[in-house]
C-alpha cells in the first residue's frame, strides 16, 4: 500500500480545557484533494494549524509523507514540515515582486535552480508574464494564484488551503477554484482545503470531511456524504433535507405521504425510522382534494423551491423546474420521485441494516 501523504491518528487539541479538535483520524492518499467543511467554530482551522505546525496537539500523532511531525515525543516546527500554506488573505509580501515572493520559500536552492522553479510554478498558474509585478498591481484572483505558486514551489507533500476563495466574488471564485484544482492535479499534490461552501466541498473534493464540534462526523466521497449521510447533522448540513417519521415493514418504507420505496434486506424488519428527503426527491401534483398545501415559494432561477405543509403540520420542500410555480395555498398531492433510496435514521444516526 502506498504511504499516506498525510496521516492524523487520534489527534486532540484543547484550548483552556475545551476540545477544539477531538480524536481526529484521517488519511490522505498522495494526490488526494480532501475538503474540510463544517459550521463556524467546528475545528477546521485548528485542524489545519495542527498539520501546519502552527499549533501543537495535546494527544495523537501527525505524519506527513511518512515522517512523524508531531506525537507525544516529537515536534517538528512548521519550516521543517513539507507543507505549503494558502490562506484567504493571500499574505504576499507587498514589497517583493511576484517572482521574489515565490522564490522566498526556496532560498536554499542555487540561484539558477530558484529561477527555474519560479518559472515552472508561474507557468503552472499561468502568470509568467506578471513575474515582475508587485502584489498591489495584481487582481485578487491573480494574487491568489501567486499564493498557490509560492506554496507549491518547494514541492510540499501537502498543501493546506484555508478558505482560499472566500474573498473573491462569485464569478471569479469559480474560475480561480478551477485553476487551483487543475494546478494541484497537474502536480499530483495532496491538498487539504477548508471551505464553508457545501457546493465547493462536494465539487472539488475527492473526499469530503464533515466536522462538527471538533469531531469528524463523516469522511467520505462527495456522493456518499450527500446521498448516504452518516448522521442527521450531515444530512441537513450538506444540502437541504427534511425528515419525516416513517416505518419499515416487510421491506416497505412508508410515511405520511405514502409508500416511499422498498428497502431490500429489511424483509423481517418492523421498525420506526426517520426518512431523509431532499427537495429534488419530492414531487408535487396539484389536486383539489389533496390535504397538503403550498405555504411558500422561492424563486431560485433554474428552479423554484416550494414548501408544502402536510396534514400533520410537518413541512417538506420540493424543487420544481423554473417554469413551474404553484401559488401559495394550492392543494397538492405529495410523493417521491420514482427510483430513489432515501437515507434512514434511527435517532441521529443513519442505518443501512435493520436495527437489532
Ligand atoms: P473553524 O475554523 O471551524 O471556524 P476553529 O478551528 O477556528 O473553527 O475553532 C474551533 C474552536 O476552538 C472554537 O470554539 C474556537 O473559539 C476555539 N479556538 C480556536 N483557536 C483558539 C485559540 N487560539 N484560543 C482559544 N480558543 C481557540
Amino acid at each position: 500500500m502506498t504511504e499516506p501523504a498525510l496521516c492524523l491518528d487520534g489527534v486532540t487539541k484543547r484550548y483552556a480545557g475545551v476540545a477544539a479538535a477531538r480524536d481526529l483520524c484521517l488519511d490522505a492518499a498522495p494526490g488526494e484533494l480532501v475538503t474540510l467543511i463544517g459550521p463556524s467554530g467546528c475545528g477546521k482551522s485548528t485542524t489545519l494549524r495542527l498539520v501546519a505546525g502552527l499549533d501543537r496537539p495535546d494527544e495523537g500523532r501527525i505524519s506527513i509523507a511518512g515522517v512523524v511531525a508531531a506525537n507525544g515525543r516529537t515536534w517538528q516546527p512548521p519550516e521543517k514540515r513539507r507543507v505549503g500554506l494558502v490562506f484567504q488573505e493571500h499574505a504576499l509580501f507587498p514589497h517583493l515582486t511576484v517572482e521574489r515572493n515565490i522564490a522566498f520559500g526556496i532560498d536554499r536552492l542555487s540561484r539558477g535552480d530558484q529561477r527555474r522553479r519560479v518559472g515552472e510554478v508561474l507557468e503552472l498558474v499561468r502568470l509568467g508574464e506578471l513575474a515582475k509585478r508587485y502584489p498591489h498591481e495584481l487582481s485578487g484572483g491573480e494574487q491568489q494564484r501567486v499564493a498557490l505558486a509560492r506554496a507549491l514551489a518547494p514541492r510540499p507533500a501537502v498543501v493546506l488551503l484555508d478558505e482560499p476563495f472566500s474573498s473573491l466574488d462569485e464569478t471569479l471564485r469559480a474560475q480561480v477554484r478551477a485553476e487551483t484544482v487543475a494546478a494541484l492535479r497537474e502536480t499530483g499534490t495532496t491538498a487539504l482545503l477548508v471551505t464553508h461552501d457545501q457546493t465547493e466541498a462536494l465539487s472539488t473534493g475527492d473526499r469530503v470531511v464533515v466536522m462538527r464540534r471538533g469531531v469528524i462526523e463523516q469522511a467520505d466521497t462527495p456522493q456518499a456524504v450527500f446521498e448516504s449521510p452518516a448522521t442527521r447533522f450531515v444530512a441537513s448540513f450538506m444540502g437541504d433535507a427534511d425528515f419525516l417519521p416513517a416505518h419499515v415493514q416487510n421491506a416497505l418504507l412508508t410515511c405520511e405521504i405514502g409508500v416511499v420505496s422498498t428497502v431490500p434486506g429489511w424483509a423481517h424488519a418492523d421498525v420506526d425510522v426517520d426518512v431523509v428527503l431532499r427537495p429534488h426527491e419530492v414531487a408535487l401534483t396539484p389536486e383539489p382534494d389533496a390535504a397538503a398545501r403550498v405555504v411558500e415559494i422561492e424563486y431560485h432561477g433554474a428552479f423554484v423551491l416550494h414548501t408544502v405543509r402536510l396534514a400533520s403540520g410537518r413541512t417538506l420542500r420540493s424543487w420544481q423546474t423554473h417554469a413551474v410555480r404553484y401559488p401559495v395555498g394550492t392543494a397538492v398531492a405529495v410523493s417521491v420521485v420514482p427510483g430513489i433510496s432515501p437515507s434512514l435514521l434511527v435517532g441521529d444516526r443513519a442505518v443501512t441494516v435493520p436495527p437489532a
